[in-house]
């Protein structure tokens, strides 16, 4: 593996009191970056003082949009040390992102060690308020300065951090989501699958929609039928219906989430019955008028599990277990999250010990 260089920072930054953090308003001292060639391949990763990128305006990422990321957290735990919940699945999906993005794949291990390094180095900026984490960014920008539409041939991969704020610092509040029939985020063949910025660009618009009418989050149907469930917002989603958990299925237009991967194991390591396939909006609007549906739930790095306590479809409005969170949602909430801030054992073997 190579090695990563480290350049200091001269001075470092006043950190923000934990109760201001909110998400991805603050960042760190260093970020890591590594530059891709033809010629050198990924080559000089190194950790340097946080600041500003020097771009050509015709970089082709600010015109075609040739971008991946990745979203993940370091956490603090009781005893005072760090860790990192999953990471060689953030390495495994950013290269799937990059295969589909014809961005150079990268060493999953140089990946990791990235990460941790970065992590251990911004210790300090690990915030230590119950619910808080501090949030890591990987991206690859594509960095050729030209207009032509084809593949660049440099690239940048950068890691910056955040702290931020608890998710629930008012409490669990089930979430509003509104079923979008107009725009689509994704359509198999597309590039739903990826986290690329571009996907993002395109679900603006339904989100504003949604919040005007007093929704959080946005529901997505799938691109082609419009009739099958696919995700909501930057979030996977499940429901419990009539005893058994459903998931729409990961076909192509869905972002394979890793916070919903751990669920689907938690569940089945508990004799939950959990079934991954497609799943109709009337299916779910049928099962909430007749009773069945008893909890509906997003899964995401960011907010964990996002209880949602009412759904709009079209004209209909529905509330789901009363607008409360449901037995499910809360033990999954309550063995992520102890798994995550290291409070309870890792039967799994998810964490990563940072130092
Ligand atoms: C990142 C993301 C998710 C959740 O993935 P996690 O790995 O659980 O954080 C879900 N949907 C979209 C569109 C995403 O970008």
């Amino acid at each position: 593996m190579q090695e990563i260089k480290v350049e200091l920072a001269k001075t470092r930054k006043d950190k923000p009191a934990d109760a201001v953090l909110g998400f991805g308003k603050y960042f760190t001292d260093h970020m890591f970056l590594m530059n891709y060639g033809l010629e050198q391949g990924w080559h000089s990763p190194r950790i340097v003082p946080y600041g500003p990128f020097e771009l050509d305006p015709s970089s082709m990422v600010l015109h075609y949009a040739q971008e991946i990321f990745e979203g993940m957290k370091a956490y603090r735990t009781p005893g005072g040390s760090i860790q990192l919940f999953r990471p060689e699945e953030n390495a495994r999906r950013m290269n799937s992102s990059c295969e589909r993005m014809c961005i150079p794949k990268l060493d999953e291990d140089l990946f990791v060690e990235a990460v941790r390094k970065l992590a251990e180095l911004e210790a300090d900026w690990v915030p230590r308020s119950e619910g808080t984490s501090l949030y890591i960014r990987p991206f690859i920008i594509a960095t050729d300065a030209s207009l032509g539409v084809h593949a660049s041939h440099t690239y940048l991969f950068s890691i910056i951090c955040s702290p931020v704020g608890s998710y629930y610092a008012e409490g669990i509040n089930p979430v509003k989501i509104f079923v979008e029939s107009e725009d689509v985020r994704a359509v198999r063949g597309g590039t739903g699958f990826t986290k690329c910025g571009g996907n993002y660009a395109g679900s603006i618009r339904a989100g504003e929609r949604a919040e005007r009418q007093g929704y959080s989050q946005v529901l997505w149907l799938d691109g082609v039928e419009r009739k099958y469930i696919e995700e909501v917002g930057s979030m996977n989603v499940m429901f419990k219906v009539a005893g058994k958990v459903v998931t729409p299925a990961l076909t192509g237009s869905v972002l394979p989430g890793i916070t919903r991967k751990s669920c689907i194991e938690l569940m089945r390591s508990w004799g939950l019955e959990v079934e991954e396939r497609l799943i109709t909006a009337q299916e779910l609007f049928d099962a909430m008028e007749n009773g069945t549906l008893e909890e509906a739930w997003g899964t995401g790095t960011a907010a964990v599990i996002s209880p949602i306590g009412e759904m709009g479809w079209e004209d209909k409005k529905r509330v789901i277990n009363g607008g409360k969170i449901g037995p499910v949602s809360q033990r999954l909430y309550d063995e992520l999250t102890g798994i995550q801030w290291g409070r309870i054992g890792d039967p799994f073997g998810w964490t990563v010990k940072v130092k």
